[in-house]
Parts: C-alpha cells; structure tokens; sequence
C-alpha cells in the first residue's frame, strides 16, 4: 500500500493497530514529537549544508543562483515520516478518555502543526474537541495555505480564521508584486506561521516571534472570534500591523544590540502594501471592516516628512524613513527587493536563531550589484553610506 492510502487507512480506523493499544498515550504522543522534531532538525541542518555549499562555489558578486535552488518544501518531508508514527496518530485518536489522553491530544496536535501535517492534526483536534472542549481551544484551529500556517488559539472561529487567511494571501500576493521578496521563512521551504490568539484586550500588537527553531512565526492578537476588524474600536490598526509585522519576517536590520533601520523599515513596508492593496476596487470579504489605508500610507508619511523638512540619514527614526521613501522614489521598490534577494542569496548577512539582519552598507552593495541604470545606481550611492 503506497503512503499516503495507507495514512488515509489508519486514520480511518480501517485497520487494527491493537498491538500498541495498551501504550500510555503520553508515551505516543512523545514519540510522535519527537520524529517530526528529528525531521525538521534534518531539514534544518540540510538547509545550511546547501548554503555552505553554495558559499563555497561562489564567485563574487557576479554569481547570480536561481531563487530557493534545491529547497525542500515542507510538505515534501511528510515522506519522512515512519509509518509508525502513522500508527501512532490513529491509536492515539481512538484511545479511551482519560486526563493524560487529553493531554497527549495536545502534544501530537503541535506535533502535527510542526511539520504542516493537516492530515494528523484535523484527526487530533477533532478528537480533542469531542472529549474537551476548552482544551480543543488552546490547541486552536488550522488552516494551510501553500505560503503559511495559520492557527487560531483560545476561540478563534472558522470564519475569522478563513477571512484571515484570505487577507494574509492578499497581502503577501501585494508584497510579491510590489517588492518581489523570495525567502519569507528563516528555514528555506518552511511555511511562515501565524498564530492568531483571541485576548480579552490587546495590549501589544501583532508582532514577529523570531525564537521558534524551524519556522518564522507572527503572533497575532484578536478581541473579537468572529470577524476581522481593523483599526478596532479601541484604536488598534491590526491590518497595519499585519503588513508591518512581514516587514520585520523579511528583514532586521543592524544586530543583536543596535537597531541600524531605528524601526522605520517595516513601518515603510507596511505603509507601502496598504497604500497598494487600497487602490484595489475589489470586496473580497477580508476588506469590508479593514480601513486602515484612511489613515496611514506611505504619501501621508512622504507628506509629512517633507512638510517637516526632514532630510534622510541613519541618525533618526524619521530621518531613515525619509531615506527609505527617497529610495524607494528614485530606484523603485522591485530593485529594493531584488537587492534583498541578492544578499538572501549570497547569504553572508548576520543571522541570529537563524533570522537574517542586514544593514545599509549591504543594501548599497546589493543595488549595486543588481542595477543596471546609471541614475538609479548614482541614487543609490548618494543616500546610502
Ligand atoms: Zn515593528
């Protein structure tokens, strides 16, 4: 039986697995973490083998590679997976009631998650939720969509998480366009994860959590289950921040101790994506109570910085925003994100828990490298060290 009929066969209870019915479910559980914890720790390591590879048959800046060369895609490491854990997966959904079977529910269903694995998480979630229902809350609710991972913890219903998805497409789509940004997951071929999380009040915004081992992930917090709204009625511009937040996914700037960009990169992204997505005349449902646009774009930041005559440096916030916008004025935004791409893939930036960080000075060297116009790269030259 090939994998994937015999995986569809287990999990329908179609075949007997009585030989491991009488394991703790905590000890299943554990096994399964654990095989989709050495797959992705694999993965990881044969990611940076590649780089080094690559490194090493470089030739300077004139070596152009083609974008994600030999990435594994996440979806193709199910393969990986053991038929034991399998196995594991249908004897855990069918183990009697009890506490420590609720709480091995929960272990496999992050497991799942870990690894995109939708086929075992659907399976563990439904299973959770008919034996408890609060704790079928925190493990939440999933979507998978070819670029992300979207879960929804603490109540977040079906329909948000839907239109959610719906909206972070639309946004990622517009990023592609506008900037043509290619690694989006600090582990190439790892789809970028958000996690929606249903609070009482929100008192941070949404914001990227770069300390997960094997994915980029954004944690994003919602007062209201059912449907998406932005700016909230207590003022918080969600949707803003969502665009913001894959400013910071793409790129940190300077390193552990300083701030070279002082905050004012993603503020340009996301300022840039919503001025973009709101010249669009369409009413999907994500943008019926998203009005963010009406208040922040990248010409009210133009307007703003050139009435107050600020002129561009690295010495404050607002003076790298004015750098960025000219930039972004004199080279276009497509060669920004070409430049990020060439240094994505010369990969010899800083990376921190394998988050990449760059600065100015790289960012002059990859225009440079991937200009052609005479103008264009003169700007350049001029406004950045
Ligand atoms: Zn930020």
């Amino acid at each position: 039986m090939s994998r994937p009929l015999l995986a569809a066969a287990l999990l329908a209870a179609a075949l007997p697995t009585a030989a491991f019915a009488r394991e703790q479910p905590g000890k299943i559980a554990k096994r399964i973490a654990d095989e989709v914890r050495k797959i992705n720790e694999a993965h990881v390591q044969s990611e940076v083998r590649k780089r080094t590879a690559r490194k090493k048959a470089k030739d300077g800046w004139a070596r152009d590679l083609p974008d994600m060369e030999g990435t594994t895609i996440e979806s193709s490491l199910h393969a990986d997976l053991s038929e034991f854990a399998l196995m594991d997966v249908a004897t855990l959904v069918r183990a009697k009631d009890s506490r420590r079977t609720r709480a091995a529910l929960v272990v496999a269903g992050e497991a799942a998650l870990g690894l995109d694995w939708m086929l075992a998480f659907d399976r563990i979630e439904e299973r959770l939720y008919d034996l408890d229902a609060d704790a079928a809350k925190e493990l939440g609710i999933a979507v998978s969509r070819e670029r992300f991972l979207l879960r929804g913890v603490g109540g977040i219903e079906f329909d948000l998480l839907n239109t959610f998805a719906d909206a972070l497409d639309a946004v990622l789509d517009q990023y592609e366009e506008t900037f043509g940004f290619k690694e989006w997951s600090k582990v190439p071929g790892k789809k970028l994860r958000v996690r929606l999380r249903l609070v009482d009040s929100i008192t941070r915004g949404p914001h990227f959590a770069p300390q997960f081992p094997f994915h980029s992930e954004i944690d994003f917090p919602v007062v209201d289950p059912k449907r998406f709204t932005s700016p909230t009625s207590d003022g918080n511009f969600l949707f803003y921040g969502l665009c913001h937040e894959l400013g910071h996914v793409i790129a940190m700037w300077g390193d552990r101790e300083h701030e070279e960009d002082r905050h004012a990169w993603a503020h340009y992204t996301g300022a840039v994506i919503l001025e973009e997505l709101a010249k669009s005349k369409s009413n999907e449902k994500w943008r019926l109570r998203v009005r963010d646009a009406r208040y922040r774009s990248l010409s009210k930041d133009r307007k703003k910085l050139e009435g107050a005559g600020v002129e561009p440096s690295l010495t404050s916030r607002s003076g790298v925003l004015a750098l960025l916008i000219r930039l972004h004025d004199a080279v276009g935004p497509r060669a920004i994100g070409a430049a990020i791409n060439h240094l994505d893939r010369m990969d010899e930036r800083l990376r921190i828990r394998g988050v990449r960080y760059y600065t100015f000075a790289e960012l002059r060297a990859g225009l440079l490298a991937t200009l052609d116009d005479a103008e264009k790269k003169r700007a350049a030259t001029e406004l950045l060290p």
